[in-house]
């Protein structure tokens, strides 16, 4: 059995339907909060099976021996390592045949907050001694193109990065390798740093905004605390604008940019150019 945890989230679904298309329906289950959001798949023969990280007992039942697991990162960043851990347990107790996790680009190397519940998980399943896969993913393109149509409003992006470069993929390119792992061979105990063929600067995201749109958009560089009271202004919590504002000052050192193709030689194709996600988020 191929189990997913994390399967409702937006890459878990990328992850499910990618899976679906490879495997019978029958040899995937899922780990997830909420059944109602899996429906759709228990339609299809996915087992489903409802497990809060925050309730360990809830994950006794989650695994069984002999089960491909694929742990993705939860959304409650500073609660995750407990979280995590106590996944790690349930499957170690299980007895699965792999683990794999979807942590952050550059693991132990990674110099900004963010990356600290990843680093913490990691060493768990280490620890644990299971079979791992350690799916180290770069930024999502959809991070930015999420908020296209604030840049074309105010005909900027916004930064504090000094128009470094970051090297992105899409959620869609990161399910596809996570997909790979879980039904290829040989993956064991390997450590894949995954992130976009092609790294970008920001001045070029613009322009590629401006292109697609037809509208003019430049990327607008500022300190960053003005970088923080821009994202506080849009409406993100103070402590989590904090979080991404260090991530500009990581992308501004190049931490963001590395991209060794890894990605592009686990899914077998070039990964999703950000002019085509561009455009489609336009
Ligand atoms: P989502 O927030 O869409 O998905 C997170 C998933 O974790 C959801 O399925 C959520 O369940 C599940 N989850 C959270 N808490 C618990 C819990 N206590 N018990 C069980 N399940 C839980 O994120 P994405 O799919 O977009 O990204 C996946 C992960 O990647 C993120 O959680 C984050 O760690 C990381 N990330 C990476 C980024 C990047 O650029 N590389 C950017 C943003 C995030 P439910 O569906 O019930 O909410």
């Amino acid at each position: 059995m191929i189990v997913v945890a994390g399967a409702t989230g937006q890459l878990g679904r990328l992850v499910v339907e990618g899976l679906l298309a490879k495997v019978p329906a029958a040899e995937i289950a899922v780990a997830v909060r909420s059944a109602e959001k899996a429906a759709d798949w228990a339609a299809q023969g996915v087992d489903v099976r409802v497990v809060d990280y925050d309730r360990p007992e809830t994950l006794a039942a989650a695994f069984g021996a002999g089960d491909k697991v694929l742990l993705i990162s939860g959304n409650a960043v500073g609660a995750r390592i407990p979280q995590h851990t106590a996944v790690v347990e349930a499957a170690k107790a299980a007895e699965v045949t792999l683990l794999a996790y979807t942590g952050i680009l550059g693991g132990d190397d990674a110099n900004f907050a963010l990356a600290d519940d990843h680093k913490g998980t990691e060493a768990a399943i280490l620890a644990s001694g299971l079979p791992y896969v350690f799916l180290r993913n770069g930024w999502y393109t959809e991070n930015y193109t999420a908020n296209a149509a604030v840049a074309l409003q105010h005909g900027a992006v916004v930064g504090s990065n000094g128009d470094a470069r970051i090297a992105t993929a899409t959620r869609r390119d990161y399910a596809d390798a996570a997909v790979e792992v879980l039904t290829g061979e040989g993956h064991e105990n390997r450590v894949y740093e995954l992130s976009g063929d092609v790294a970008w600067s920001f001045s070029e995201y613009a322009a590629a905004l401006a292109a697609a749109s037809g509208k003019p958009v430049e990327y607008r560089d500022v300190p960053a605390e003005q970088h923080q009271a821009v994202l506080v202004g849009a409406g993100l919590p103070e402590g989590f604008a904090a979080i991404l504002v260090e991530v500009d000052a990581a992308i501004a050192r190049g931490e963001l940019a590395r991209h060794q193709g890894e990605l592009s030689k686990l899914i077998g194709r070039p990964t999703t150019p950000l002019a085509e996600t561009v455009a489609a988020a336009v």
